[in-house]
């Protein structure tokens, strides 16, 4: 069975719509882009897109490669302050010349809509309510809609980033899953994967796990996107894993309005705790 992201997340977009359509002032969500990239244009159009289908506003601040990290600290600073800002991310991949988790750390705990400061790591190991990452938090989700239960199931992560991997393996130990991480290291990944009752795969290689990588009956996430001459592959050889999984996600159309959906909920999330409304 197809776990189908689209739909799942449209549902979520409709109810975050709904909340906001009774909002007197609009939430809004700042997108900080240092450098160019064409990648991170089409995400950040998307989001913008996403935002303003809801009621959200969006808007992003750009700085060139060749800025001072000073300038874009003191930016961080006053969207920080800005009781209008409910959400502030900063896109990735910044120019190497910047520390990528220094300047994340300035941004408002409360205003980290990618839950990537230290506060909000701490908190997700901690158990303790935050900002979670959208990709992860958005599995969770979906997970969920389709009532499929993590305790005691034996869970296997491939990919252990800081967006991914690391903050889902704190939220399935949290709803009491057996969980192992396994990155560019691990020795035999198959014989994890073969193993596991969930497999979620974020790596970025092309249809890394085949048909005899993965057990009979599981479930499996494929977070992966890798564009091939124009074309959205996943990190999961779909067509030829589908007979023999109980549920599995689509690449395009699995995780990926997922992840877009919830950095629409934890925008939201934050305006409501701000009162301003
Ligand atoms: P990343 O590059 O930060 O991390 C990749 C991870 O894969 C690393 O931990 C690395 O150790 C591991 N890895 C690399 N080669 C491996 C191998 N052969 N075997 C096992 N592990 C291996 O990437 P990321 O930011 O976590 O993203 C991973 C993928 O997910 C990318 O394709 C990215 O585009 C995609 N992604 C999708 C969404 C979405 O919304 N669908 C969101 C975030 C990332």
């Amino acid at each position: 069975m197809i776990l189908d992201g689209k739909m799942v997340s449209s549902k979520i977009r409709e109810d975050i719509k709904n909340e906001i359509s009774s909002f007197s002032i609009k939430p809004k969500l700042v997108d900080i882009q240092i450098g160019h990239n064409e990648a991170s244009d089409i995400y950040i159009k998307n989001k913008e897109k996403a935002c303003l289908s809801v009621g959200i506003e969006f808007e992003c601040v750009r700085f060139e490669e060749s800025s001072n990290e000073e300038d874009i600290v003191r930016k961080i600073e006053e969207l920080n302050n800005d009781k209008r800002i409910n959400g502030i991310l900063i896109q990735s991949p910044i120019p190497d010349k910047f520390d990528f988790k220094d300047l994340v750390n300035h941004i408002d705990p409360e205003k980290d809509v990618d839950g990537l400061t230290n506060i909000n790591i701490g908190k997700l190991a901690n158990n303790i309510d935050g900002m979670v990452s959208c990709t992860p938090f958005g599995i969770m989700k979906l997970l969920e809609y389709y009532e499929i239960d993590l305790t005691g199931k034996n869970v296997v992560i491939v990919g252990r980033s800081n967006l991914v991997g690391k903050p889902l393996f704190n939220l399935m130990l949290n709803k009491n899953a057996t969980v192992t991480i396994c990155h560019s290291k691990t020795v035999d990944l198959k014989l994890y994967t073969k193993n596991a009752d969930i497999l979620v795969v974020a790596v970025g290689s092309k249809h890394l796990i085949k048909e005899d990588m993965v057990k009979e009956g599981s479930v499996v996430i494929d977070v992966g996107i890798n564009r091939v001459d124009g074309v959205l592959y996943g990190d999961v050889d779909f067509n030829s894993i589908y007979e023999h999984v109980s549920y599995i996600t689509p690449v395009p159309g699995g995780v990926g309005p997922m992840t877009v959906a919830m950095l629409l909920y934890n925008t939201v999330k934050n305006y409501k705790k701000s009162n301003i409304f």
